[in-house]
C-alpha cells in the first residue's frame, strides 16, 4: 500500500472505527456459520423448491427478533429486522439453490444427494446472511430503519428473485416497504480469500438462449437440386450470426453470441427436412440486448430465404443485465475498506459475461453486487477449479469477511443521523 493509501485507510478507520469490530464479532459467529454451511452443503437442493434448506434457515433464525414470511410459489424466506429508530429499509440477499452435477471435491461434508452439488457457493451465502441477521439483531440500537434479509431459491436459471418480486418483496406495502438500496455478495474460487471486488454500472451480462429451426424439403442426397437442403442454410447461419455481432454491434458495448449446438439429418444418403441451431447471447446493456435479439431474427430469416428455406427463431429470455448503482457500489467498496482494510478491496477491471438474477432486484432498487474471494489459501486462484466445477472448493474463512460485509453495509446505510 502506498503512503497516501495508508493515510486514507487510517482516515476511514478513524471515521468508522466501530466497523473494525465487525470482523471480530463475525469471527465469534464462525462456528455457527460453518455448521450451517456444511449442513446445507450435505443436502443441496435444486430450483425453486428447497424444503430442507428453507427449514434449516428458519431454524437458524428462530431465536432472533425477526418478522418472517415464506414464499407462496417458491421456498423463499424474507426476514425483517426493525431497528430501534425509524428510517428506510435496506435489502441484503443470499441465494440458496445448488446445481445438477455430481460432486468430486473430496470434502468430508460433500453432497449426500447424488447428482446435486453446491458448486456455486450459495451454501456459503445462505450461512453468511443468517449469521449477519444474528450479528445485526444484537445491534438494533445502531439501526435507524429496517433490514430485509432476502433468502432466495432458484438463482440458477429459475428466476427465483423474479418470483419473490412478483410476491411483493419490493412493494411499498410489502414485508418492509420498498428498500432504499440493496446488496448481494457472491463468492468466487478464483479470487484470494477475503478479497472484495466490485465495479460501477454493468457487472454481469444479460443471458438469452436462442433456438432456430431451419425447414427445407427432404430428398435423396444424390439429387440435392430436387430438394431444399436445410444443412448448408444452417451452416451459413452460424457464420452470419457470428459475423453480425462484429458488423452490427458497437465494439464499445460488447456482446457475445455462441452457437453451441447444431443438428440435422439421420444418415449419409438422405437430405433432411429440418436442421436446428441453439446458442446463447450475452450483452452488457439492455439496448444492445434488444438490438442483438432483433438482428438474429433478420439474419436467420434472410439466410434461410437465400437458400430457399424458412426458419423459426425462438428466443428463450434469461436474466437481464446486472447493473450496479455507481454510488452504492462505491459505498460498498468503502465499507469493505473500513471493515476488511484497503488491501482486501480491489477494483474489478471487467464485467463477467455470466448472469445473475439479482439483476431483477437491481432493476428496481439502486444497489450493488460484489464478488468475495474464497479461494483456499493453499491453491493459486488462477489454478483453482472455478464455480460450477465438480471439484470446486471454497475457503470457509472467507465467510468471516462475508458476514462482516453484509453487516457493515447495513450499519452504514442505516446509521442514525
Ligand atoms: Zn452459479
Ligand atoms: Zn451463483
Amino acid at each position: 500500500m502506498s503512503a497516501p493509501e495508508r493515510r486514507a485507510d487510517r482516515r476511514r478507520a478513524a471515521h468508522r472505527a466501530p466497523e473494525r469490530a465487525l470482523l471480530a464479532e463475525s469471527r465469534a459467529l464462525q462456528s455457527q456459520t460453518v455448521a450451517l454451511r456444511r449442513a446445507l452443503h450435505r443436502r443441496p437442493e435444486l430450483g425453486l423448491e428447497l424444503p430442507v434448506t428453507q427449514a434449516a434457515v428458519l431454524a437458524a433464525l428462530d431465536d432472533l427478533p425477526l418478522q418472517i414470511t415464506t414464499g407462496r410459489d417458491a421456498s423463499s424466506v424474507v426476514a425483517v429486522l426493525e431497528g430501534s429508530r425509524s428510517g428506510p429499509s435496506v435489502l441484503v440477499r443470499a441465494d440458496m439453490d445448488a446445481l445438477p452435477l455430481h460432486e468430486d471435491s473430496g470434502l468430508a461434508y460433500a453432497s449426500e444427494t447424488d447428482g446435486v452439488m453446491h458448486a456455486c457457493g450459495h451454501d456459503l451465502h445462505t450461512a453468511m446472511l443468517t449469521s449477519s441477521a444474528r450479528l445485526l439483531s444484537g445491534r438494533r440500537d445502531r439501526l435507524a430503519g429496517r433490514v430485509v434479509f432476502m433468502f432466495q431459491p432458484g438463482e440458477e436459471n429459475a428466476h427465483g428473485a423474479r418470483t419473490m418480486i412478483a410476491e411483493g418483496l419490493l412493494d411499498a406495502d410489502g414485508p418492509a416497504g420498498t428498500p432504499c438500496c440493496a446488496m448481494a455478495l457472491h463468492v468466487t474460487s478464483r479470487l484470494g480469500s477475503g478479497t472484495l471486488q466490485t465495479r460501477p454500472d454493468s457487472i454481469m451480462a444479460s443471458s438469452d438462449d436462442l433456438h432456430v429451426t431451419v425447414t427445407g424439403r427432404g430428398g435423396h442426397a444424390s439429387a440435392p437440386h430436387d430438394a431444399l437442403d436445410p444443412v448448408p442454410a444452417a451452416a451459413a447461419m452460424v457464420g452470419a450470426l457470428h459475423t453480425m455481432i462484429t458488423r452490427r454491434i458497437s465494439a464499445f458495448d460488447p456482446a457475445v453470441l455462441t452457437i453451441s449446438h447444431i443438428g440435422a439429418g439421420t444418415t449419409t444418403n438422405v437430405i433432411p427436412e429440418t436442421a436446428m441451431l441453439e446458442g446463447t447471447v450475452r450483452t452488457l446493456s439492455e439496448q444492445t440486448r434488444a438490438r442483438v435479439l432483433s438482428e438474429i431474427e433478420t439474419v436467420c430469416s434472410g439466410v434461410a430465404a437465400a437458400y430457399g428455406c424458412t426458419c423459426a427463431v425462438q428466443i428463450e429470455g434469461g436474466y437481464p443485465v446486472t447493473v450496479n448503482d455507481p454510488e452504492v457500489a462505491e459505498r460498498l467498496a468503502d465499507v469493505g475498506r473500513s471493515v476488511l482494510g484497503s488491501r482486501f478491496v480491489e477494483p474489478m477491471p471487467d464485467p463477467i459475461m455470466g448472469s445473475e438474477d439479482f439483476s431483477y432486484v437491481l432493476g428496481r432498487v439502486p444497489g450493488a453486487l460484489a464478488f468475495l474471494g474464497a479461494c483456499p489459501p493453499a491453491i493459486d486462484p488462477d489454478d483453482a477449479p472455478p464455480n460450477h466445477s465438480n471439484r470446486v472448493v471454497f475457503d470457509e474463512d472467507a465467510m468471516v469477511a462475508g458476514v462482516a460485509l453484509y453487516s457493515g453495509f447495513v450499519l452504514d446505510a442505516l446509521r442514525p443521523g
